[in-house]
């Protein structure tokens, strides 16, 4: 196995690990652990270029400093990628080779499930490292965390919803959510316990079959989710989905889903605000999952009392973020990323 550093001029270290024998390609990416031991998942993808790879963990891991921070936890942010299929180029060998990668960053580094690793896989890699989090067992295990996700993204819509249309209350409000995964699915059966109208889309055919016999959902075509007429757009599938070819196409009030860096840039942000779309930012919205991981890291004794409040938190920063954007006619993601980086500025002169 083998470990080499990129050059950063945004993170703290960059690691590209390579392993000959078993085949593993990987980027760890530690953006920041000012705040605590950087931590974030690893995702496996076959990536279309090694540059493609890199992008992804960098903006990934910078995320997770803005979600950790944003929840309160003291944890840093960080990412790791493999590149290539799970589902036919992953091995146990070649888990155990990412493990002793984690194992070689003492800690600076703690990984945990993300697309395409199962807690089984992440399992494999705690056989090399005490460095893994998300296990089904143990102790502190905190397993998988997609259903504290989606909570805490049903939170986020009532949330943004009592600010924007004057209720939380989501009876007969329309959302339309764009995947059905983990966190989609867990979200739209909240949605519907609640008395909302769902409107899904999934690039899977019996995914979306699921959700109509299920969940009485009403289902479009995968670009048609964009303009559909929805009170809510709660994009759940993948990043970089609000961009200049589709806020334009919008119809909803407001946006707050789960994916991760759902913005293509910061003047998308802008482009949501001018066009009077709340937009409820996503490492804000989304860190339940890192809350309910944070259990596991720090050795939570209370886990459920712990994740209960941490989610009421995240309720109260949100609503606090949209308060300041509207008295500063900005969008929230601007309000919340200067939060954070003021948090951070704040915490280091103390130190
Ligand atoms: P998942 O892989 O279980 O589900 C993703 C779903 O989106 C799949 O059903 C997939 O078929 C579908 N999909 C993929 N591309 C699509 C497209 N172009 N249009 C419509 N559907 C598409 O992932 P998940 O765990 O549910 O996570 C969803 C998102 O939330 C991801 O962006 C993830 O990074 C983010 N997130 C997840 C967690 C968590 O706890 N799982 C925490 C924070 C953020």
């Amino acid at each position: 196995m083998d470990m080499t550093q990129l050059p950063s001029d945004s993170h703290e270290a960059v690691h590209k690990v390579t392993d000959a024998e078993t085949g593993l390609r990987a980027i760890i990416a530690i953006h920041s652990t000012q705040n605590g031991p950087a931590a974030g998942g690893l995702r496996m993808k076959p990536y279309d270029s090694f540059e493609d790879a890199l992008g992804d963990v960098l903006r990934l891991s910078r995320g997770m400093t803005l979600k950790s921070a944003a929840a309160g936890l003291p944890l840093g942010g960080g990412k790791a990628v493999i590149l290539g299929n799970p589902d036919t180029e992953k091995s146990p060998a070649l888990l155990r080779a990412f493990g002793q990668a984690v194992a070689a960053l003492h800690g600076r580094y703690i990984t945990a499930e993300d697309m395409g690793m199962t807690p089984a896989d992440i399992a494999e890699i705690a056989t090399q490292t005490q460095y893994a989090a998300g296990l089904q067992s143990g102790s502190f295990g905190s397993g998988d965390p997609s259903p504290i996700t989606a909570q805490g993204v049903f939170n986020g819509i009532r949330t943004a919803a009592a600010f924007r249309l004057g209720s939380g209350d989501l009876r007969r409000r329309v959302v339309a959510v764009q995947g059905l995964g983990h966190v989609g699915w867990g979200l739209c059966k909240r949605l519907r316990a609640a008395g909302a109208e769902i409107i899904v889309t999934d690039i899977s055919a019996a995914r979306m079959k699921q959700a109509v016999t299920c969940l009485g959902a009403r289902t479009v075509d995968l670009t048609e989710i964009y303009s559909v007429e929805a009170d809510v757009f709660a994009p759940c599938a993948i990043g970089g989905v609000l961009n200049p070819h589709t806020i334009p196409q919008l119809r909803v009030t407001v946006v707050a889903g789960a994916a991760n860096n759902q913005l293509a840039n910061m003047e998308d942000a802008d482009a949501l605000h001018a066009r009077g779309i709340l937009y409820a930012p996503d490492f804000v919205v989304n860190g339940g999952g890192i809350v309910n991981v944070a259990t596991e890291i720090l050795k939570i004794e209370t886990a459920e009392k712990f994740v209960a409040e941490k989610l009421k938190a995240l309720s109260t920063t949100l609503n606090s973020i949209l308060n300041a954007a509207k008295q500063q006619n900005v969008s929230p993601a601007r309000v919340a990323e200067a939060a954070v980086a003021q948090k951070m500025r704040t915490a280091q002169v103390a130190e």
